[in-house]
């Protein structure tokens, strides 16, 4: 499988894991596969709970509009990107995370929102950054370990003034680039855990060991540690894309955004050939803040962009 093929996998893998999820966002555990009992039959993109069969939220929204900051700056604009995120929360998007929604409306400077955010509510480690993150690690994974690191913490910084939300993020950054490489990012954790930041280190290493299963969270899976510690249970104990996915939607809570994290880490590993049509055919994303005309983004259209931005941050030879 060559790299475009898993870094479209990515991009699409987890906006299918967005559509898929968020008909069952803050359901109850095993609600997906009560409805849905085996794999392989269809049906499953159902859309309900205010959503279309098939349509992505926030997760992969503002995930496009970190995409178009990239590619039209050639590189990271931090507050281009935060102007971006405004214009598409005053542009009322179906959903909305409270936390980034409390930033990106408070009126205060790109630098300087998130932070005092943090400072007055001292707990801001939900997963939005972890959510809308995919764009940014395929952009930046060509440029290396270190590039990654530094722009997923940055960009998780816009909204998110706890450190601990930027670390996850790391993690997921690093783990999306070895397996843009071929590489098996399980097999890997040993090598990324050490990279986060000691402080928050041993938290990760908790969500993150071999033996940990989502029912050991001790936060609901809306904050970022158990979001990204089941995203790496659902692929760790499955063996296709689809089963992971289904694995993800099952754990019932945050639903979207943890089959959203789970589809970026899978498609990259199984690529896009994996992601079944029946989910990709009625994928569409709506995007709030584009622009005067209504735009709504297809496989296609994803697909094309993950090529871009796998291409355009290459060091010259
Ligand atoms: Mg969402």
């Amino acid at each position: 499988m060559n790299r475009r093929q898993r870094a479209a996998g990515a991009l699409v893998g987890s906006a299918v894991g967005d559509a898929l999820g968020a008909p069952f966002e803050f359901g109850p555990e095993g609600a997906f596969s009560a409805r849905f009992p085996a794999g392989g039959h269809g049906g499953e993109m159902c859309g309900g709970g205010g959503w279309e069969p098939g349509e992505a939220t926030d997760d992969t929204q503002m995930a496009l509009h970190v995409a178009a900051s990239l590619l039209e700056r050639g590189g990271l604009d931090l507050p281009d990107i935060f102007a971006r995120f405004r214009r598409w929360a005053a542009d009322e998007p179906k959903d909305i995370g409270l936390q980034t929604e409390d930033v990106l409306t408070s009126g205060m400077p790109w630098d300087r929102a998130a932070r005092a955010h943090f400072e007055v509510n001292l707990r801001a480690a939900g997963n939005g950054s972890l959510m809308r993150a995919t764009t940014a690690a395929l952009y930046f994974a060509p440029a290396g370990q270190a590039a990654t690191l530094d722009a997923a913490r940055r960009i998780a910084a816009l909204t998110h003034g706890d450190p601990a939300a930027w670390e996850g993020t790391a993690v997921f950054h690093e783990l999306l680039r070895l397996a843009l490489d071929g590489a098996d990012p399980l097999a890997a954790l040993p090598r990324v855990l050490p990279l986060v930041h000691p402080e928050h280190r041993a938290r990760y290493a908790v969500v993150l060991a071999p033996s940990w299963h989502p029912d050991d969270a001790t936060e609901f899976n809306g904050a970022v540690w158990p979001c990204l510690g089941s995203a790496v249970w659902a692929l760790r104990t499955t063996a296709s894309f689809e089963d992971a996915l289904r694995a993800a939607v099952d754990l019932g809570g945050d639903t979207d955004t943890v089959a959203a994290v789970t589809g970026a880490l899978a498609g990259a590993r199984y690529g896009l050939g994996a992601i079944p049509a029946r989910w990709t055919g009625p994928l569409h994303v709506p995007l709030p803040g584009a622009g005067e005309k209504e735009c709504v983004v297809r496989v296609a259209g994803l697909v094309e962009i993950a090529g871009r931005l796998d291409a355009g941050n290459r060091p010259p030879r």
